[in-house]
Protein backbone atom coordinates (compact mmCIF):
# COMPACT_ATOMS: atom_id res chain seq x y z
CA UNK A 1 0.00 0.00 0.00
CA UNK A 2 1.53 3.49 -1.03
CA UNK A 3 1.28 6.01 1.94
CA UNK A 4 -0.14 9.24 1.22
CA UNK A 5 1.49 12.08 1.34
CA UNK A 6 1.58 14.70 3.61
CA UNK A 7 1.23 18.30 2.48
CA UNK A 8 4.66 19.35 3.23
CA UNK A 9 5.67 16.47 1.39
CA UNK A 10 4.28 17.17 -1.54
CA UNK A 11 5.96 18.44 -4.28
CA UNK A 12 5.85 22.24 -4.30
CA UNK A 13 4.03 23.54 -6.98
CA UNK A 14 4.63 27.47 -7.87
CA UNK A 15 1.80 29.94 -7.42
CA UNK A 16 3.04 31.82 -10.53
CA UNK A 17 2.69 28.59 -12.62
CA UNK A 18 -0.86 28.12 -10.77
CA UNK A 19 -1.85 31.59 -11.81
CA UNK A 20 -0.54 31.18 -15.22
CA UNK A 21 -1.94 28.08 -16.06
CA UNK A 22 -5.18 29.53 -14.63
CA UNK A 23 -5.10 32.67 -17.25
CA UNK A 24 -4.06 30.52 -19.73
CA UNK A 25 -7.60 28.61 -19.64
CA UNK A 26 -9.85 31.69 -19.04
CA UNK A 27 -8.45 34.90 -20.50
CA UNK A 28 -7.49 33.18 -23.79
CA UNK A 29 -11.40 32.21 -24.34
CA UNK A 30 -12.18 35.62 -22.85
CA UNK A 31 -9.95 37.61 -24.68
CA UNK A 32 -8.85 35.80 -27.74
CA UNK A 33 -6.46 36.22 -29.89
CA UNK A 34 -4.89 39.33 -27.91
CA UNK A 35 -4.15 36.73 -24.90
CA UNK A 36 -0.72 36.20 -26.09
CA UNK A 37 0.73 39.17 -26.37
CA UNK A 38 -0.66 40.18 -23.06
CA UNK A 39 0.53 37.41 -21.52
CA UNK A 40 3.93 38.44 -22.67
CA UNK A 41 3.57 41.85 -21.58
CA UNK A 42 2.48 40.63 -17.92
CA UNK A 43 5.44 38.78 -17.82
CA UNK A 44 7.64 41.98 -18.72
CA UNK A 45 9.30 44.89 -16.84
CA UNK A 46 6.09 47.22 -15.94
CA UNK A 47 6.32 50.47 -16.74
CA UNK A 48 5.71 53.48 -14.15
CA UNK A 49 4.07 57.44 -14.40
CA UNK A 50 4.96 59.85 -11.90
CA UNK A 51 2.22 61.22 -10.38
CA UNK A 52 3.21 64.89 -9.82
CA UNK A 53 2.93 66.34 -6.57
CA UNK A 54 1.10 70.14 -6.77
CA UNK A 55 1.97 70.40 -3.22
CA UNK A 56 5.66 69.99 -3.85
CA UNK A 57 8.11 72.79 -5.64
CA UNK A 58 6.45 71.29 -9.08
CA UNK A 59 6.87 73.65 -11.64
CA UNK A 60 11.05 72.85 -11.19
CA UNK A 61 9.90 69.20 -10.55
CA UNK A 62 7.51 68.93 -14.21
CA UNK A 63 10.56 70.67 -15.84
CA UNK A 64 12.66 68.04 -14.52
CA UNK A 65 10.85 65.73 -15.77
CA UNK A 66 10.27 66.90 -19.35
CA UNK A 67 13.71 67.25 -19.41
CA UNK A 68 14.16 63.46 -19.13
CA UNK A 69 11.73 63.02 -22.23
CA UNK A 70 9.04 62.68 -20.36
CA UNK A 71 5.12 63.89 -20.89
CA UNK A 72 1.93 64.65 -18.81
CA UNK A 73 -0.24 62.22 -20.63
CA UNK A 74 -3.66 64.05 -18.24
CA UNK A 75 -2.78 67.32 -19.92
CA UNK A 76 -5.02 69.41 -21.72
CA UNK A 77 -3.05 69.35 -25.24
CA UNK A 78 -2.55 65.82 -24.97
CA UNK A 79 -6.29 65.45 -24.87
CA UNK A 80 -6.94 67.41 -27.18
CA UNK A 81 -4.89 66.05 -29.63
CA UNK A 82 -5.63 61.92 -28.85
CA UNK A 83 -5.37 60.23 -31.76
CA UNK A 84 -1.81 62.07 -33.04
CA UNK A 85 0.91 58.68 -32.34
CA UNK A 86 3.35 60.19 -29.46
CA UNK A 87 5.83 58.28 -32.15
CA UNK A 88 4.75 58.55 -35.50
CA UNK A 89 7.08 55.83 -36.60
CA UNK A 90 5.11 53.20 -34.23
CA UNK A 91 2.15 52.05 -36.26
CA UNK A 92 -0.96 49.95 -34.60
CA UNK A 93 -2.94 47.49 -35.43
CA UNK A 94 -6.42 48.20 -36.22
CA UNK A 95 -7.24 45.74 -32.99
CA UNK A 96 -5.10 48.43 -30.91
CA UNK A 97 -7.75 51.16 -31.83
CA UNK A 98 -10.26 51.76 -28.66
CA UNK A 99 -12.44 54.35 -30.56
CA UNK A 100 -13.68 52.27 -33.17
CA UNK A 101 -15.60 50.03 -30.48
CA UNK A 102 -19.19 50.06 -30.97
CA UNK A 103 -21.66 51.79 -28.82
CA UNK A 104 -22.25 49.71 -26.04
CA UNK A 105 -25.28 47.98 -24.62
CA UNK A 106 -27.78 48.65 -22.05
CA UNK A 107 -27.10 46.94 -18.42
CA UNK A 108 -29.99 47.35 -15.98
CA UNK A 109 -29.43 50.52 -16.17
CA UNK A 110 -28.93 53.11 -18.80
CA UNK A 111 -26.18 54.12 -20.74
CA UNK A 112 -24.85 58.08 -20.37
CA UNK A 113 -22.88 59.01 -23.11
CA UNK A 114 -22.18 63.02 -21.65
CA UNK A 115 -19.21 64.36 -21.95
CA UNK A 116 -16.36 63.42 -19.34
CA UNK A 117 -14.99 66.74 -17.79
CA UNK A 118 -11.15 66.11 -16.45
CA UNK A 119 -9.75 67.33 -13.51
CA UNK A 120 -6.55 69.26 -15.27
CA UNK A 121 -5.01 69.66 -11.31
CA UNK A 122 -4.11 65.65 -11.86
CA UNK A 123 -0.71 65.48 -13.69
CA UNK A 124 0.61 61.91 -14.69
CA UNK A 125 4.33 62.03 -16.39
CA UNK A 126 5.13 58.88 -18.66
CA UNK A 127 8.26 57.90 -20.36
CA UNK A 128 7.31 57.96 -24.28
CA UNK A 129 5.57 54.63 -25.80
CA UNK A 130 8.07 51.75 -25.97
CA UNK A 131 10.66 53.73 -23.94
CA UNK A 132 11.19 51.74 -21.53
CA UNK A 133 13.68 53.93 -19.09
CA UNK A 134 13.11 53.86 -15.07
CA UNK A 135 12.11 57.01 -13.18
CA UNK A 136 14.69 57.79 -10.52
CA UNK A 137 13.42 57.92 -6.88
CA UNK A 138 11.64 61.66 -6.24
CA UNK A 139 13.60 63.89 -3.64
CA UNK A 140 12.15 65.73 -1.49
CA UNK A 141 11.82 69.33 -1.61
CA UNK A 142 12.66 72.33 1.10
CA UNK A 143 9.46 71.42 2.63
CA UNK A 144 10.24 67.87 2.56
CA UNK A 145 7.65 67.05 0.54
CA UNK A 146 8.63 64.79 -2.57
CA UNK A 147 8.13 65.89 -5.76
CA UNK A 148 6.17 62.54 -7.73
CA UNK A 149 4.80 59.31 -6.81
CA UNK A 150 5.43 56.42 -8.57
CA UNK A 151 2.83 54.04 -9.35
CA UNK A 152 1.28 52.11 -12.64
CA UNK A 153 -0.04 54.87 -14.63
CA UNK A 154 -3.29 53.50 -15.42
CA UNK A 155 -3.83 53.61 -11.57
CA UNK A 156 -5.01 56.82 -12.45
CA UNK A 157 -7.53 56.63 -14.71
CA UNK A 158 -10.18 55.57 -12.13
CA UNK A 159 -9.54 58.99 -10.48
CA UNK A 160 -9.82 60.93 -13.79
CA UNK A 161 -13.41 58.73 -14.24
CA UNK A 162 -14.35 59.65 -10.58
CA UNK A 163 -15.12 63.54 -12.56
CA UNK A 164 -14.34 64.76 -8.78
CA UNK A 165 -15.82 68.66 -9.16
CA UNK A 166 -15.52 71.41 -6.60
CA UNK A 167 -16.64 71.15 -3.13
CA UNK A 168 -17.29 67.47 -3.44
CA UNK A 169 -16.99 64.57 -0.75
CA UNK A 170 -15.35 61.77 -1.51
CA UNK A 171 -14.97 58.10 0.14
CA UNK A 172 -12.25 56.09 -0.77
CA UNK A 173 -13.23 52.47 0.47
CA UNK A 174 -10.11 50.66 0.12
CA UNK A 175 -7.43 52.91 -0.24
CA UNK A 176 -4.01 51.85 0.86
CA UNK A 177 -1.25 52.14 0.26
CA UNK A 178 -2.44 55.50 -0.61
CA UNK A 179 -1.64 56.10 -4.73
CA UNK A 180 -5.14 56.71 -5.55
CA UNK A 181 -6.17 58.55 -2.99
CA UNK A 182 -2.95 61.09 -3.79
CA UNK A 183 -4.30 61.46 -7.11
CA UNK A 184 -7.45 62.21 -5.75
CA UNK A 185 -6.02 65.11 -3.51
CA UNK A 186 -4.02 66.19 -6.02
CA UNK A 187 -7.67 67.70 -7.52
CA UNK A 188 -7.44 70.40 -5.04
CA UNK A 189 -11.08 70.15 -5.22
CA UNK A 190 -12.55 67.92 -2.39
CA UNK A 191 -14.20 69.14 0.80
CA UNK A 192 -14.04 66.34 2.57
CA UNK A 193 -12.06 63.04 2.00
CA UNK A 194 -13.06 59.91 3.56
CA UNK A 195 -10.01 57.40 3.79
CA UNK A 196 -10.80 53.84 5.08
CA UNK A 197 -8.88 50.20 4.48
CA UNK A 198 -9.67 47.09 6.40
CA UNK A 199 -5.95 46.41 6.87
CA UNK A 200 -4.58 48.34 10.03
CA UNK A 201 -0.68 47.90 8.60
CA UNK A 202 -1.67 49.12 5.25
CA UNK A 203 -3.48 51.84 6.96
CA UNK A 204 -0.36 52.94 8.77
CA UNK A 205 1.48 52.51 5.34
CA UNK A 206 -1.31 54.77 3.64
CA UNK A 207 -0.21 57.40 6.26
CA UNK A 208 3.01 57.72 5.79
CA UNK A 209 2.48 58.59 2.08
CA UNK A 210 0.21 61.23 2.92
CA UNK A 211 2.89 63.02 5.07
CA UNK A 212 5.35 62.64 2.77
CA UNK A 213 3.50 64.48 0.29
CA UNK A 214 0.86 66.42 1.68
CA UNK A 215 1.19 69.53 3.67
CA UNK A 216 0.05 68.87 7.30
CA UNK A 217 -2.77 71.81 7.33
CA UNK A 218 -4.47 69.93 4.48
CA UNK A 219 -4.35 66.50 6.66
CA UNK A 220 -6.53 68.19 9.21
CA UNK A 221 -9.86 65.72 11.02
CA UNK A 222 -12.13 68.66 9.29
CA UNK A 223 -10.68 68.01 5.88
CA UNK A 224 -9.51 64.05 5.83
CA UNK A 225 -10.40 60.99 8.02
CA UNK A 226 -8.41 57.74 8.04
CA UNK A 227 -9.92 54.36 9.07
CA UNK A 228 -9.44 50.94 8.98
CA UNK A 229 -12.99 49.25 9.01
CA UNK A 230 -14.20 46.34 7.14
CA UNK A 231 -15.58 48.36 3.87
CA UNK A 232 -18.56 45.60 3.94
CA UNK A 233 -20.10 46.66 6.45
CA UNK A 234 -20.10 51.05 5.63
CA UNK A 235 -23.74 51.26 5.63
CA UNK A 236 -23.99 50.27 9.68
CA UNK A 237 -22.70 53.74 10.00
CA UNK A 238 -22.62 56.14 6.89
CA UNK A 239 -25.24 55.99 3.99
CA UNK A 240 -26.78 58.40 0.95
CA UNK A 241 -23.65 60.93 2.16
CA UNK A 242 -20.59 60.94 -0.38
CA UNK A 243 -20.93 63.10 -3.88
CA UNK A 244 -18.16 60.43 -5.37
CA UNK A 245 -16.92 56.86 -3.93
CA UNK A 246 -13.92 55.06 -5.36
CA UNK A 247 -14.12 50.93 -4.57
CA UNK A 248 -10.70 49.79 -5.59
CA UNK A 249 -11.06 46.00 -4.40
CA UNK A 250 -8.62 43.77 -3.59
CA UNK A 251 -7.93 41.41 -6.53
CA UNK A 252 -6.44 38.84 -7.79
CA UNK A 253 -3.46 41.60 -9.09
CA UNK A 254 -3.13 39.49 -12.16
CA UNK A 255 0.56 41.06 -12.94
CA UNK A 256 1.83 40.61 -9.30
CA UNK A 257 0.61 36.60 -9.20
CA UNK A 258 2.13 36.06 -12.63
CA UNK A 259 6.21 37.18 -11.60
CA UNK A 260 5.76 37.24 -7.75
CA UNK A 261 5.57 33.85 -5.29
CA UNK A 262 5.93 36.38 -2.28
CA UNK A 263 2.53 36.96 -1.21
CA UNK A 264 0.75 35.41 -4.35
CA UNK A 265 -3.16 34.92 -3.71
CA UNK A 266 -2.72 31.79 -6.02
CA UNK A 267 -0.12 30.20 -3.50
CA UNK A 268 -2.42 27.14 -2.34
CA UNK A 269 -2.55 28.10 1.11
CA UNK A 270 -4.89 31.48 -0.07
CA UNK A 271 -7.20 29.37 -2.07
CA UNK A 272 -10.42 30.22 -0.17
CA UNK A 273 -9.03 33.75 -0.14
CA UNK A 274 -9.35 33.79 -3.76
CA UNK A 275 -12.38 31.97 -4.40
CA UNK A 276 -14.40 34.16 -1.84
CA UNK A 277 -12.80 37.39 -4.19
CA UNK A 278 -15.71 38.25 -6.13
CA UNK A 279 -18.25 38.03 -2.72
CA UNK A 280 -16.02 39.80 -1.39
CA UNK A 281 -16.36 42.41 -4.12
CA UNK A 282 -19.77 42.60 -4.86
CA UNK A 283 -20.27 43.18 -0.97
CA UNK A 284 -17.34 46.17 -1.27
CA UNK A 285 -19.23 47.79 -4.10
CA UNK A 286 -22.75 47.71 -2.80
CA UNK A 287 -21.51 49.30 0.25
CA UNK A 288 -19.73 51.72 -1.83
CA UNK A 289 -23.12 52.18 -3.81
CA UNK A 290 -25.18 52.46 -0.55
CA UNK A 291 -22.37 55.09 0.58
CA UNK A 292 -23.11 57.44 -2.12
CA UNK A 293 -25.42 59.99 -2.35
CA UNK A 294 -28.55 59.84 -4.92
CA UNK A 295 -26.96 61.87 -7.82
CA UNK A 296 -23.79 60.51 -6.24
CA UNK A 297 -21.26 58.73 -8.63
CA UNK A 298 -19.15 55.59 -7.84
CA UNK A 299 -16.08 53.91 -9.69
CA UNK A 300 -15.32 50.40 -9.30
CA UNK A 301 -11.81 49.15 -9.95
CA UNK A 302 -9.64 46.58 -10.03
CA UNK A 303 -6.06 45.06 -11.63
CA UNK A 304 -7.27 42.14 -12.60
CA UNK A 305 -8.48 41.24 -16.40
CA UNK A 306 -10.72 38.67 -14.77
CA UNK A 307 -14.34 39.10 -16.05
CA UNK A 308 -15.87 37.44 -12.99
CA UNK A 309 -14.45 39.97 -10.19
CA UNK A 310 -15.12 42.72 -13.25
CA UNK A 311 -17.97 42.61 -15.16
CA UNK A 312 -19.76 39.70 -12.97
CA UNK A 313 -19.07 42.14 -9.53
CA UNK A 314 -20.81 45.17 -11.28
CA UNK A 315 -23.47 42.85 -12.75
CA UNK A 316 -24.57 41.33 -9.75
CA UNK A 317 -24.20 44.54 -7.31
CA UNK A 318 -26.42 46.30 -9.71
CA UNK A 319 -29.00 43.74 -9.45
CA UNK A 320 -28.61 43.48 -5.53
CA UNK A 321 -29.12 47.66 -5.38
CA UNK A 322 -32.08 47.19 -7.04
CA UNK A 323 -33.69 44.68 -4.82
CA UNK A 324 -33.45 47.16 -2.45
CA UNK A 325 -34.48 49.82 -4.69
CA UNK A 326 -31.16 51.57 -5.29
CA UNK A 327 -31.14 52.35 -9.66
CA UNK A 328 -28.00 53.01 -10.86
CA UNK A 329 -26.91 54.30 -13.94
CA UNK A 330 -23.80 52.86 -16.16
CA UNK A 331 -21.91 56.30 -17.04
CA UNK A 332 -20.08 55.50 -20.80
CA UNK A 333 -16.28 56.40 -19.94
CA UNK A 334 -15.44 56.23 -23.79
CA UNK A 335 -14.73 60.09 -24.00
CA UNK A 336 -11.77 58.85 -21.64
CA UNK A 337 -10.73 55.79 -23.57
CA UNK A 338 -10.76 58.41 -26.65
CA UNK A 339 -9.26 60.82 -25.08
CA UNK A 340 -5.95 58.48 -23.57
CA UNK A 341 -6.05 56.11 -26.46
CA UNK A 342 -2.74 56.92 -27.54
CA UNK A 343 -0.78 56.45 -24.46
CA UNK A 344 -3.09 53.26 -23.15
CA UNK A 345 -3.99 49.81 -24.75
CA UNK A 346 -7.93 49.29 -24.28
CA UNK A 347 -9.66 46.16 -24.44
CA UNK A 348 -12.44 46.40 -27.49
CA UNK A 349 -15.78 45.48 -27.06
CA UNK A 350 -16.49 45.35 -23.11
CA UNK A 351 -19.93 44.69 -22.50
CA UNK A 352 -19.59 47.06 -19.46
CA UNK A 353 -16.99 49.52 -18.56
CA UNK A 354 -13.33 49.74 -19.61
CA UNK A 355 -9.94 48.05 -19.35
CA UNK A 356 -6.49 48.94 -19.73
CA UNK A 357 -4.91 45.47 -21.14
CA UNK A 358 -0.91 45.40 -20.74
CA UNK A 359 0.67 45.88 -24.05
CA UNK A 360 4.72 45.64 -24.71
CA UNK A 361 4.93 49.06 -26.25
CA UNK A 362 2.70 50.59 -23.26
CA UNK A 363 3.13 47.99 -20.40
CA UNK A 364 0.49 49.55 -18.29
CA UNK A 365 -2.29 47.73 -16.33
CA UNK A 366 -4.17 45.57 -16.19
CA UNK A 367 -6.77 48.15 -15.06
CA UNK A 368 -10.41 47.46 -15.03
CA UNK A 369 -12.71 50.29 -14.65
CA UNK A 370 -16.50 51.00 -14.14
CA UNK A 371 -18.73 54.24 -13.69
CA UNK A 372 -22.16 53.96 -11.86
CA UNK A 373 -24.31 57.07 -11.16
CA UNK A 374 -26.93 56.60 -8.36
CA UNK A 375 -30.24 57.36 -10.14
CA UNK A 376 -32.56 57.36 -6.15
N1 LIG B 1 -6.57 51.98 -3.75
C1 LIG B 1 -5.26 51.51 -3.33
C2 LIG B 1 -4.19 52.34 -4.00
O1 LIG B 1 -4.44 52.91 -5.07
O2 LIG B 1 -3.09 52.44 -3.46
C3 LIG B 1 -5.08 50.03 -3.62
C4 LIG B 1 -6.14 49.19 -2.97
S1 LIG B 1 -5.80 47.46 -3.04
C5 LIG B 1 -6.18 47.09 -4.69
C6 LIG B 1 -7.15 46.79 -2.18
C7 LIG B 1 -7.17 47.12 -0.71
O3 LIG B 1 -8.39 46.63 -0.16
C8 LIG B 1 -6.06 46.48 0.13
O4 LIG B 1 -5.26 47.46 0.69
C9 LIG B 1 -6.81 45.70 1.22
O5 LIG B 1 -6.20 45.82 2.49
C10 LIG B 1 -8.17 46.37 1.20
N2 LIG B 1 -9.29 45.54 1.68
C11 LIG B 1 -9.45 44.21 1.60
N3 LIG B 1 -10.62 43.85 2.16
C12 LIG B 1 -11.22 44.99 2.59
C13 LIG B 1 -12.43 45.27 3.24
N4 LIG B 1 -13.29 44.31 3.58
N5 LIG B 1 -12.71 46.56 3.54
C14 LIG B 1 -11.86 47.55 3.20
N6 LIG B 1 -10.68 47.34 2.59
C15 LIG B 1 -10.38 46.07 2.27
Amino acid sequence: RVKTKWATSLPRYPATNMALQYFDATYSLQLGRLWPSVRCSLLSERKYGALLNNFSDHQAVASDLQEQGCWDFVSPAQLEAPLSPIRPEIEEGPEDVAERSEPKASHGGNQDNSPLSLSSNIRCFVFPRADITRFKSARPDQTRLLGYYLMDAASVLPCLALDVQEGHSVLDLCAAPGGKTLALLQTEAIRFLSVNDSSVARTSRLKNVLHSFVPKHLLSTDRLRVTSFDGTTWSEFERNTYDRVLVDVPCTTDRHSATEEDNNIFSKIRTGERKRLPQLQTDLLLAGIKAACPGGEVVYSTCTLSQLQNQYVVQQALHLARQEGIHLQVVSLQPLVRALGGTFHFAPDLLLGEMVVPHLTANFGPLYMCRLRRLC
